[in-house]
């Protein structure tokens, strides 16, 4: 426990091996939270990592939202803020997990429609606000406005309560799930993505949505409550060096994988109770100070993509993953 907070929660996901790709046991999970890396040439180096849950490559969308999402969805009906994050590398997972597809659905629509159900269930009029952004070397960019990432991004300010917030950043209202959907849609064609030699749409910024849930309850006169979800599909963890980048690309790793670190630095100080947590020292921990820590609830699903041919990458995730818990 930190601080009195809570934890952030560390849950392992290992996705199938894809059509394309060749199968073998490099990764298996063990006992429900233990991830075993097998040493494809000599099996006494074989390593376990332990997390708070570890889910194979047969435990669907469903699952993980019931087991570990849901709870933390909830909270915000007590007035809490809660934040997702998907860590991995390029092919991973990360999008799978947190966005999903249209037939196997992942978590920001189950969170959604479960707001909305809630919604339909409480007496109170909610007033329920989606904010979507991304964060591309270190700038802010509204992905609810088409944008220009080459231009300078958006703001990060402190208000005369000293609460963060990124200035000009829109926030729509929205009253249906499916008006949720639209807009959602939209903005994430708006979405940054750029090619390298690792994968053709790479996923070179974090991606940010929020969603915002306000009301007033007959009980505490006056008071308004909001509760907060911050959903996250970061950018690759990849270490591009290995991919042979031009200038431009070494730019964006260098803020990525800094940006990364930080967040790694910020969970493994709120996990080991550490008095200096270094929020400042990223755009996204920065914005995010509020929501993680404190009475905050956080987790970060750690993607692996399973087989020999990613092993450098998941030991590389695997040991951030298991530092920061
Ligand atoms: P990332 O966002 O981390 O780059 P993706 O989510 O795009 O990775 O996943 C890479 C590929 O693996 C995609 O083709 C995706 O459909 C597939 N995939 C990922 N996770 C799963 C899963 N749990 N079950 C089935 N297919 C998956
Ligand atoms: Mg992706």
């Amino acid at each position: 426990m930190s601080l009195g907070g809570h934890k952030v929660k560390v849950v392992c996901r290992v996705r199938p091996f894809l059509k394309t790709e060749k199968a073998d046991n490099s990764v298996a999970v063990e006992a429900n939270n233990v991830l075993r890396v097998n040493n494809p040439r000599d099996s006494t180096k074989d390593v376990k990592f332990n997390f708070d849950s570890c889910y194979g490559p047969d435990i669907d969308q469903a699952t993980i939202y019931r087991n570990d999402v849901r709870p933390l969805v909830e909270t915000m009906f007590s007035g809490m803020s809660a934040t997702v994050f998907c860590y991995g590398v390029t092919g991973a997972g990360k999008t799978h997990t947190i966005q999903g597809t249209e037939t196997e659905p992942g978590i920001i629509p189950r969170a959604v429609e479960h707001i909305f159900m809630h919604q339909e269930r409480d007496p109170y009029d909610y007033d329920i606000r989606i904010s979507y952004y991304e964060i591309y070397k270190e700038a802010v960019f509204d992905l609810l406005k088409p944008h220009d990432p080459t231009l300078a991004g958006l703001p990060i300010r402190e208000d005369a309560n000293r609460k963060i917030f990124v200035a000009g950043l829109s926030e729509k209202r929205v009253t249906s799930y499916e008006q949720f959907d639209s807009i959602y849609q939209k903005a994430s064609g708006n979405r940054r993505t750029a090619s390298t030699k690792l994968n053709n749409h790479s996923s070179r910024s974090h991606a940010i949505l929020t969603v915002q849930v306000q009301w007033q309850d007959d009980i505490s006169v006056g008071k308004t409550w909001c509760g907060r979800l911050h959903l996250i599909d970061l950018a690759g963890s990849e270490d591009n060096r290995r991919t042979e980048n031009g200038k431009d690309r070494m730019a964006e790793s260098s803020a990525i994988n800094r940006s990364l670190f930080v967040l790694g630095q910020v969970v493994e100080a709120l996990n080991t109770g550490s008095s200096r947590i270094p929020y400042r020292d990223s755009k996204m921990t920065r914005i995010l100070q509020d929501s993680l820590g404190g009475e905050s609830l956080g987790m970060m699903i750690v993607n692996v993509a399973p087989g020999e041919a990613f092993l450098q990458d998941t030991n590389n995730t695997l040991n951030f993953a298991t530092k920061s818990r």
